[in-house]
């Protein structure tokens, strides 16, 4: 505790250079465990956005695209491999900046490496494939045309993404959008922008053309603004909370753009009579408080069946109280600080009101006795939640899990489901046909059953009603940057027929 480490000190990441942000400001990169500022970033403008879109421009249609967008998907390939590679090699330099920026547990920081470098190697395996999949023909109904299909890169794309895995949300867009062959921008959150920047520097490394990748890092309602209502963007993709997300999606409407959104939720994790106490308390604990509890898919509402719910909330309290919560840099750390002081006091404000509305405290909802500085907030499980309570609906994202419990199946499956949001549900049941008609019945993008959180870079990612819509990762995740284009050829040697010629009138 208290070391001072200093940060790289780095500049806007634009057109291959880096360069100092038009006006000259930067803002500071507080540890939130010491609360001490360790470091600072830049902090980008319209100006800079401007300039970036505009080499993302340039670049897509650099040399007519043969030196990127219409290159062999293999060249690109090799790119993203070289940048996995770049990572895998500074692993443990880049989680440890990451804690430092945001918070998150070191062996969280260094898995979310590993899960970086493994998809920008997904991507370049697909982005492999890429230019086996163009040209496919399409069944049709006239045998005097043929019709196929090209995938091409979208363009210039946008891409704006939050702070509680900041280099891997920043990857699930970078990843796919370079596959395709698009040129970006990327924009990451101020609350956490230090790893973003390191993109850029492996960027440079491995000598990705200029002009693809560009990192501009500022406030959201400046530099992102910008980004969203820029005239020469041909994609937004955007991860964040939902009340942004409107405020994104009305902007490139102006524009008429497409746009991905991978918004906030409020997911639910229904546990039957049926289960393994022990493990299942395991995964509750790990849906709930899993990266400080700060991840949009946190399984937040714990519905309990009545029959079980008095042995599951005491062997979940008592094993709650036993998370080690400490400096995130140090070994074997579950619980860090959340991101900054704004969302300590947010989260603060949250537990206030849930007691204010009658929900009982059965552990946590304070700072940790033994950590004085940082913002440190105790595991927390509230019981006796209703679902009209703040607690139960809204997004917490902080280690705040809430307590219900249910009698029947079908009243789990309502209570699930009644909520603004869709993002990920989890069914815990040893009866499998249960587990799938619950997850068939859940309004949600994402159902795990017998465990919560997993992520599989190969697998869809995305949510439900104002948890979002697109999906990102797997095959979805590339089709996100790619437009389909249909060629259709009239193949016949007879004339088309339609008007006669005026010899014959
Ligand atoms: P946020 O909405 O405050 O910010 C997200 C990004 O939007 C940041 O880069 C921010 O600078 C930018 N931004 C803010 N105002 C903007 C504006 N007017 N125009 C353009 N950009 C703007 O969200 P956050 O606090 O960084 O992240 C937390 C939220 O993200 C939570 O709601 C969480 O659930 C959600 N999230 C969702 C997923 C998912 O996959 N669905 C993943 C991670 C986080």
């Amino acid at each position: 505790m208290g070391e001072t480490v200093e940060l790289p000190k780095r500049d806007l990441y634009i057109d291959g250079k880096w360069v100092p942000p038009y006006t000259g400001g930067r803002y500071p990169v507080v540890n939130p465990s010491t609360e001490q500022v360790i470091g600072s970033v830049p902090e980008g403008g319209a100006a800079d956005i401007n300039a970036a879109v505009t080499a993302a421009s340039d670049a897509f249609f650099w040399n007519g695209g043969k030196e990127w967008s219409c290159a062999p998907s293999a060249v690109r390939a090799k790119f993203l491999r070289a940048i996995a590679s770049k990572v895998r090699e500074r692993k443990s330099e880049l989680a440890r900046l990451e804690t430092l920026d945001c918070g998150k547990p070191i062996d969280e920081a260094e898995w979310d490496m590993d899960d970086v470098a493994g998809c920008f190697e997904y991507y370049a395996n697909l982005a492999e494939e890429l230019d086996k999949r163009q040209h496919v023909d399409v069944a049709i109904s006239m045998d005097t045309f043929r019709s196929y299909v090209r995938k091409e890169p979208v363009g210039v794309v946008a891409l704006i993404t939050p702070w509680n895995y900041p280099m891997l949300m920043a990857t699930w867009k970078v990843a796919p959008a370079l596959a395709a062959g698009c040129t970006v921008i990327l924009k990451p959150s101020e609350n956490a922008s230090v790893t973003s920047l390191e993109l850029g520097a492996i960027a440079e490394a491995v000598g990705l053309p200029h002009g693809v990748l560009n990192i501009v890092t500022g406030r959201g309602d400046v530099a992102g603004a910008a980004l969203t209502e820029h005239p020469k963007i041909d994609k937004l993709a955007f991860t964040g909370g939902a009340h942004t997300g409107q405020k994104v999606m009305r902007a490139v409407a102006k524009e008429l753009r497409p746009v991905t959104l991978e918004l906030g939720g409020k997911s639910a994790m229904i546990v039957f009579d049926d289960v393994d106490i022990d493990k299942t308390v395991e995964w509750a604990m790990f849906g709930a408080f899993w990266t400080n509890g700060q991840i949009c898919s946190a399984t937040s509402r714990l519905l309990l069946h009545e029959s079980i719910a008095e042995r599951f909330i005491s062997r979940l309290v008592e094993w709650t109280k036993t998370i080690k919560i400490a400096d995130p840099l140090s070994q074997g750390c579950r619980l860090g600080p959340v991101v900054n002081e704004a969302q300590y006091k947010k989260v603060m404000g949250y537990i206030d009101k849930a007691k204010e509305e009658g929900a009982t405290l059965l552990c946590g909802g304070k700072r940790p006795a033994h950590l004085p500085q940082g913002y440190y907030v105790e595991p927390t499980v509230f019981a006796d939640v209703e679902p009209h309570m703040q607690i139960w609906q809204e997004e917490v994202f902080g280690p705040v899990l809430s307590v219900k419990t249910f009698g029947t199946e079908d009243e789990a499956i309502r209570l699930a489901n009644d909520s603004i949001y869709g993002l990920a549900a989890a069914v815990m049941s040893g009866d499998h046909d249960r587990c799938r008609r619950v997850s068939e019945a859940l309004q949600v993008g994402i159902v795990w059953l017998n465990c919560s959180q997993p992520c599989f870079t190969e697998a869809p990612w995305g949510g439900r009603k104002r948890s979002g819509f697109g999906r990102e990762l797997g095959e979805w995740g590339l089709e996100n940057y790619l437009s389909v284009k249909q060629v259709t050829e009239y193949t016949s040697k007879e004339p088309w027929g339609w008007y006669p010629p005026p010899s014959k009138l």
